[in-house]
């Protein structure tokens, strides 16, 4: 098989792992091409083939296991390919001079076993970082179940790791990847947490979490995602819209892949790691599901009016945080800005806050932008679900390499 056509397939069955954006990694180029620090690298490929610029890749998409959710699943008639190590060094450098890309997401499905999977991942990228001396970013799947030594010799190569949970609980995984289960992820995850440093995944680690193929609820999710912040420093937790591409029959019958859903999560973990926000403010056993129609913080802010609105000039960072509409950055341009003068809703714009959203829920200078009879949780909330703009569901589309 040509090797385009391997590119073709290995780079199309790897757009369903959600879990390669990247932060930049601060290690250094000592000698030999490219350079992790810096980077601005983020995941995608446009239509035309412009790299956007990680070469995000399987190095197989031949797989022992079947996962009901999965393309690559042994039970489905596709089209296989396998990379040799030497093949993904060519196209990585190859697109790399041609400045296509800024780094790797390399994956795998597994072929034979999990250590032999890891070792074919290992010897790929040794190769890339020692014989063509590529010091560009990459960011490796742990494959589940690999020995801890292997684990070992992948974080001193790559740059960001992830071992994928793939969902919620452990009753799901049992039910859809029977193949693996959470102690395999919490191993390499505890491994990864314990041996950070500057030489080792030195740009921490994520995992993908496939939303919408089981039951569990919005707070069952986040609950997870809040212990794996809290017990593994994980980066990022990945919300992958569940794509209904297989029949099965342990499988929802969705026509379209949640994505509405998977938007107020990304909004709700948002919360969680820059506004300190914990689940248990957000969701509850009788509400164990954010509302679809109005966004996480909104939702919170308007279930304790009591708290607002709050005066803009006086608020302190950690009020003006929990004020839809304002960000971390405009916070504190507030903060500085108010020591000179009295900010009022004209100057609240131009430091980019978010005015359609936060007007409700603040005064400027003892003003409320209306009358403040319409301070009230049915005009707030309907006007709000009219601005909602998050994505609809009949806009999906996945980006391909090689398109048209
Ligand atoms: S292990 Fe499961 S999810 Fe991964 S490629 Fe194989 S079938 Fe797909």
């Amino acid at each position: 098989m040509q090797l385009k056509e391997k590119l073709i397939i290995l780079a199309d069955s790897a757009k369903y792992d959600a879990s390669c954006s990247s932060s930049g990694s601060m290690r250094k180029n000592n000698k030999g091409i490219g350079n992790a620090a810096f980077s601005g690298i983020c995941h995608s490929f446009a239509s035309d083939g412009r790299c956007i610029s990680l070469l995000k890749i399987l190095m197989t998409n031949c797989c022992i296991y079947d996962c009901k959710y999965c393309l690559n699943r042994k039970s489905n008639n596709i089209k296989r390919a396998t990379f040799t190590p030497e093949e993904i060094c060519a196209i990585t450098i190859n697109f790399y001079k041609r400045n296509y890309i800024e780094g790797l997401f390399l994956s795998s499905g597994i072929i034979k076993n999990a250590n032999y999977t890891m070792e074919l991942l290992i010897k790929t990228i040794s190769l890339l970082r020692n014989k063509y001396h590529f010091n560009g970013y990459i960011h490796a799947k742990a494959i589940l179940g690999a020995d801890q030594m292997l684990v070992k010799k992948l974080g001193l190569l790559v740059d960001r790791l992830s071992a994928n949970i793939e969902l919620p609980t452990s009753d799901s995984l049992k039910l859809l990847a029977p193949n693996k289960n959470q102690n395999q992820v919490n191993d390499i995850m505890q491994y990864v947490h314990d041996h950070k440093d500057e030489k080792f995944v030195p740009s921490g680690q994520s995992t993908q979490m496939i939303i919408g193929a089981t039951a569990e609820s919005d707070l069952q999710i986040m609950q997870q995602s809040e212990k794996m912040y809290h017990n593994y420093s994980l980066k990022r937790v990945f919300y992958s819209a569940y794509i209904p591409i297989n029949n099965d029959k342990l499988l929802p019958a969705l026509k379209l892949p949640p994505l509405k859903r998977e938007h107020r999560l990304y909004q709700a973990d948002w919360l969680l790691r820059f506004y300190n926000f914990k689940v248990s403010d957000l969701l509850d056993l009788e509400n164990p599901n954010f509302n679809i129609l109005i966004d996480p913080k909104a939702n919170w802010a308007l279930k304790h009016l009591e708290l607002f609105p709050k005066e803009i000039n006086t608020a302190s960072y950690h009020e003006l945080l929990q004020i839809p509409g304002i960000g971390e950055k405009s916070a504190k341009r507030i903060i500085s800005s108010r020591k000179h003068f009295k900010i009022t809703f004209k100057d609240l714009k131009l430091m980019g806050v978010v005015l359609k959203r936060a007007k409700y829920f603040i005064i400027c200078d003892g003003k409320y932008f209306a009358n403040t009879n319409l301070f009230n949780k049915r005009f707030i909330e309907s006007n709000l679900i009219l601005e909602d703009k998050s994505p609809n569901t009949h806009n999906y589309q996945q980006l391909s390499l090689f398109n048209g």
